[in-house]
């Protein structure tokens, strides 16, 4: 069973990782979402929060699992056992961060990370928009996956 994890911060999941994992369903037999809490960042969502709406996002896919972790994302794919990161790629200030971490993950592990360009008409939305968005009132569905509600 070739099994990946899709980590991030997801606050909120937006449909330009929702297309990521549709499309990654393609490669692996099972995406683990992996919500990482570790982080020092502030989030606008709480865990519980992006929890629900991946849950929502992926009610009819039994191949998608979700989890969130508070370790390294190497450390959490080891714990379930997966063999691959996905993640997606919107432009050329992700390449930067993408090879550093991959090349980073790839040494230490052996696990490999697997890139997908993103959609076109994906690849202005993000996180955080959707976020400044919302903290203005405005409505944000576009940004999100089909099924999903705030
Ligand atoms: P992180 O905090 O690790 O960057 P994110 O939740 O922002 O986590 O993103 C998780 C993954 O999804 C990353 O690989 C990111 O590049 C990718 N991603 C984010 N937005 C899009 C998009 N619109 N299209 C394709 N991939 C995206």
């Amino acid at each position: 069973m070739k099994r990946a994890i899709f980590p991030g911060t997801f606050d909120p999941l937006t449909i330009g990782h929702y297309s990521i994992v549709i499309r990654g369903l393609e490669i692996f037999d099972e995406i683990v979402i992996g919500i990482g809490t570790n982080q020092s960042k502030k989030t606008l969502f709480s865990v519980e929060k992006r929890l629900d709406i991946i849950h929502q996002a992926f009610a009819n896919e039994s191949r998608v699992k979700i989890e969130a972790y508070n370790s390294l994302t190497i450390d959490f794919a080891k714990s379930v056992d997966a063999k691959f990161i996905l993640r997606g790629l919107r432009s050329v200030g992700d390449f930067e961060y993408e090879r550093t971490i991959g090349e980073t993950n790839r040494i230490l592990t052996g696990i490999e990370t697997v890139i997908l360009f993103t959609e076109a008409e994906y690849g202005h939305i993000s996180s955080t928009v959707a976020r400044d968005l919302i903290t203005f009132g405005k409505d944000i569905t576009s940004f999100l996956p089909p099924n999903v509600k705030l």
